[in-house]
């Protein structure tokens, strides 16, 4: 689904990403961990074109990559992401931040969108609050109504980058619950974040990112408890 080839990264003279290698399958589910300034967040911008590679290849559902407006617009039709800020847009409410996109880019109708629209915010356990602003909403929710605004417009592949680190910490189950339904019903996700208990719990995969290079990769329990690279032993020691 999405593979990546000898993919490097420099801001300047920085090399942020140094030659990665990754593969995520059709319905794999891989989380991004290590430490801060590790390279995770250039990773997923790179693989949805907000971020240009300086070498390598990344082809997404068979494409390959390319940075004309059109292959960018394709790119992203096909990828969805979730922030670690909501962004939602403030002054509609929740069903027009899930709808406008299927309107305008997918050009769906109204009736179409708002369907779909109330199927997603069902899923995330929100149809309730269709007609509510996101001002009015939690982090949580809000969080919520981001992931149901991705999932509108049927994408690949979905990419979260560390979606619960902005949430008060008894907001962060009900998103990551979301996530894990999600993970379960076979969704592709490339996933940064800091909670191990997801990464252990709903990932196929875990890499550990470290100076802009893969310092471990496997099955959950592998690289978690088992961790081979000095690197990695060393990130996995101070979270406990
Ligand atoms: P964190 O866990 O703190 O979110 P991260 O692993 O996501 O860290 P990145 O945000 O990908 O790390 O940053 C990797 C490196 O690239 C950092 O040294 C960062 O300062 C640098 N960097 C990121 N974006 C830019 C940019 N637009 N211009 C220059 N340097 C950048
Ligand atoms: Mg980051």
């Amino acid at each position: 689904m999405v593979q990546m080839r000898d993919i490097v990264k420099k801001f300047g003279t920085t090399t942020v990403l140094d030659g990665i290698d990754l593969d995520v399958h059709e319905g794999e589910v891989v989380t991004l961990i290590g430490p801060s300034g590790a390279g995770k967040s250039t990773l997923l911008r790179c693989v949805n074109g907000l971020e240009r590679i300086s070498g390598g290849t990344i082809e997404v559902d068979g494409e390959q990559l390319s940075y004309t407006e059109k292959g960018l617009n394709r790119l992203r039709a096909r990828i969805g992401m979730v922030f670690q800020s909501f962004n939602l847009f403030p002054h509609m409410t929740v069903m027009d931040n899930v709808t406008v996109a299927q309107r305008e880019v997918l050009g769906r109708s109204s009736a179409e969108a708002r369907e779909r629209g109330l199927e997603l915010l069902a899923r995330v356990g929100l149809d309730h609050k269709a007609d509510a602003y996101p001002g009015n909403l939690s982090g949580g929710q809000q969080q919520r109504v981001a992931i149901a605004r991705a999932l509108a417009m049927d994408p690949a592949v979905m990419l979260f980058d560390e979606p619960t680190s902005a949430l008060d910490p008894e907001l962060v189950g009900e998103v990551l619950e979301v996530m894990r339904v999600l993970a379960d019903e076979g969704m592709t996700m490339m996933v940064v974040t800091h909670e191990m208990r997801f990464a252990r719990k709903a990932a196929d995969r875990v890499v550990l990112l470290a100076d802009g290079g893969i310092a471990e990769e496997g099955p959950p329990a592998q690289v978690l408890d088992e961790p081979t690279s000095e690197r990695g032993q060393a990130f996995l020691q101070q979270l406990n």
